[in-house]
């Protein structure tokens, strides 16, 4: 199956994308990380993602679409893929239309105003990317894989605040865009976690 996760930045989609890709047993390609890890180890991509990614703003569409375009040609994305964060404009999601079929896209749905709280006290694991909440974990160890806990240097308030401003901009239209091709399929992303996996498997029957 070919599928996207849709939503605001800290809807979910990271944890959720996680466990349906597991599941499915298909490759989970997040942008955001293909972005931070290029940042890490200081590749041209990461180099010029920075600026965008510092301030809250989408990287250009030619390089994203490009990054996504390499990934999806790889061996592993021959049986299907789980993309989150990708696409973000509309833009992005024409020319994936040009590269694959969407056998369907799972929007998260989310209260704005509270996702301001669950992106300010994220915190995640540097190693293998779970996430936390400052108010329920206060470790500095990564329960799972004993990984460094870090706070994103997007997780600030301002940069926070861009993010959802562009999201409502850019990003939220596709719901619009994905419902007209009769592939969306919405649930309510500000369940507890378990209740959201519970939501997303039933809409895929899986
Ligand atoms: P995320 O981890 O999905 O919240 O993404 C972090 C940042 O990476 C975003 O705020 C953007 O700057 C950049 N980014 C990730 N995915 C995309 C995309 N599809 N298009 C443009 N920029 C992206």
């Amino acid at each position: 199956m070919n599928l996207i996760l849709l939503g605001a930045p800290g809807a979910g989609k990271g944890t959720q994308a996680v466990r349906l890709a597991a599941k499915l047993n298909i490759p989970h390609i997040s942008t955001g990380d293909i972005f931070r890890k290029n940042l890490k180890e200081g590749t041209p991509v990461g180099l010029k993602a920075k600026a965008y990614i510092d301030k809250g703003e989408l990287v250009p569409d030619e390089v994203t679409v490009e990054i996504v375009r390499l990934r999806l040609a790889e061996d592993d994305c021959k049986k299907g893929w789980l993309l989150d964060g990708f696409p973000r404009t509309i833009a992005q999601a024409g020319a994936l239309d040009k590269i694959a079929k969407i056998d369907a896209v799972i929007n998260l749905d989310a209260d704005l105003t509270k996702l301001i709280e669950r992106l300010t006290g994220r915190r995640v694991c540097g190693a293998c990317g779970e996430s936390y909440h400052v108010d329920t974990y206060s470790k500095t160890e990564c329960a799972k894989c004993g990984g460094k806990i870090i706070r994103r240097d997007d997780d600030n308030p301002q940069t926070v605040e861009s993010r959802l401003n562009v999201y409502t901009a850019q990003t939220e239209p596709l719901i619009a865009y994905y419902a007209a091709k009769g592939v969306l399929k919405t649930v309510d992303g500000m369940k507890p976690i378990d209740a959201v996996t519970a939501q997303i498997y039933g809409a895929l029957g899986v």
